[in-house]
Order: structure tokens, then sequence, then C-alpha cells
């Protein structure tokens, strides 16, 4: 089951511009700055393409509404806040995402009536975040950043005050430990009758790994990135990753195509 609601917004060349992304490098955090608002509130408000300003996911207490699809282009952290001494925008991770609007998924988090980020909001980022993952796996720990570290810009403002909050996040969504909970059981059982299917390959005796998930294959740059994903998999869709040794002269594609016929 999807933690996530998909609600979107129609194309209006504005908000939802309804160009593709380019590439998924990483997700970048954000917060609405705007005290009381949820994601209802913000859903309907990017529906009326005021500017261009807009995210694709919106995160508060009840939960997580997807207003632009996450391989669409949102206009969330590509920004100019500052300069450089060369007269530059400031663009730290430029040599990394390029336009962030085009390489990176966007999660904006709602504040509460006092400007906080509740513990439930967060949670249910995490939550979210997880799920996005599951479809991009190749956003790693180390590609999740916040909208501040991209641009300069004091977004999302208590992650700023606190850059801890950033670990924490970070912690809970590859932290196995922490998401054992009953949406995860409920999937479990749907799941046990069928969907994807996802596998994993270790080359024998070598650390190459491979997983693959439908007919898309992708790379782990070590054991703990395996092991951080494989996590995510059971916690979302209650299902373990079924792992096995990669013999030499198989691809990936051609074990899978036997074992799914
Ligand atoms: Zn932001």
């Amino acid at each position: 089951m999807s933690f996530i609601k998909y609600d979107y917004i129609a194309v209006n060349g504005v908000t939802r511009p309804g160009i593709k992304r380019t590439s998924t490098v990483g997700l970048i955090m954000h917060y609405t700055a705007n005290k009381g608002g949820t994601a209802q509130n913000h859903h309907d408000y990017f529906a009326r393409a005021i500017d261009y300003a807009s995210a694709q996911l919106f995160v508060d207490d009840d939960g997580a509404i997807c207003i632009i699809p996450f391989d669409e282009v949102s206009y969330h952290a590509n920004d100019i806040q500052r300069y450089n001494a060369d007269g530059t925008p400031y663009y730290p991770l430029r040599g990394t995402l390029g336009n962030a609007n085009y390489s990176c998924v966007s999660v904006e988090m709602c504040l509460d009536y006092n400007g906080n980020i509740t513990e439930k909001t967060f949670q249910n980022s995490v939550k979210a975040v997880k799920e996005i993952i599951t479809m991009y796996p190749q956003i790693t720990r180390d590609r999740i950043w916040r909208h501040y570290d991209v641009t300069g810009k004091n977004c999302p403002a208590p992650w700023v005050a606190n850059p801890s909050e950033l670990d924490r996040f970070k912690n809970a969504v590859f932290n196995k430990a922490a998401t054992t909970n009953k949406e995860a059981t409920t999937t479990k059982k749907i799941n046990q009758f069928g969907g994807i299917s996802m596998f994993t390959y270790q080359e024998e005796g070598k650390a190459t790994i491979y997983g693959v998930w439908g007919n898309k294959s992708f790379g782990f740059k070590n054991p703990q990135e395996l092991k951080d994903f494989r996590n995510i998999v059971k916690d979302t869709t209650g299902r373990a990753c079924k792992h096995y040794t990669w013999k030499k002269g198989q691809t990936p594609f051609d074990v899978v195509k036997k074992m799914v016929g």
C-alpha cells in the first residue's frame, strides 16, 4: 500500500510545467515556511498556478500528497540566493546536481501553527522518503540534501538552525530499527500475493553488487548501501529482497528472466 497519496495538479506551464526531469541524482528537503498550512492547502494553492515555484510532495501530520509526478520538473531548488565573489550565483552542488529542478525529487514539510515541523510530520516524511527510495534506489544516504545546501536558502529553517535534524532524518530513513510498523505488516500480507520482484546480486568473490527491479538494474557502491536498500524495501513492501550470487557469464537480466519466466 502506498503511504503517499497521489493527487496531481493539472499541467499548467507554471507550477507544473509538464517537463520530464532528465535524471535522478538526489532528493531535496524543504519546508513550506507557512504556519499551519496543510499538504492539502498547498496542493490547492499550487493548482492555481501562481508562480514558478512548486514541489512534488507535501507532507503534514496527516500524510503525504504528491501533487506533481516524481519524474517531472518542479521549481524548488534552482533559485539564486547569493553570489560568489566572482559574481556567479552560489550553487555549491552544481557539479553534482546541475539544475536541481531537473535532477532531484522535492519534498516539502508543512509547519504547525507555531511554525514547527512536528514529530508526526517528521516521521511521515521518513515514511514518504522511504517509499520514494524504493522507486529511485540511487538516492542513497549521501544524496539527500537540504534546500540550504543547494542554493543557500534558509530552508528548511529549523534544519538550518539545527543541522543534526538532517542526520536524524537520514538515520530514520536508512535505519531498519526505526521502521517496523502496522503499515509494513499490512503491506506484507498484500504483497504475499504478487507484485514486483526485487533481487540483488553479488558477483562471486567480488564486491560488485547489483539490484534488479522489474526491467531496471542498478549498482551499489558498497555492502552498506546494499544493506540499507534491502532494509528499506523490506520496511516499505514487507518483502525481503532475494539475494543471489552472480555466477560469471550471467547478466542479472538473464538470471531474472529465468527466475520470473
Ligand atoms: Zn526550499
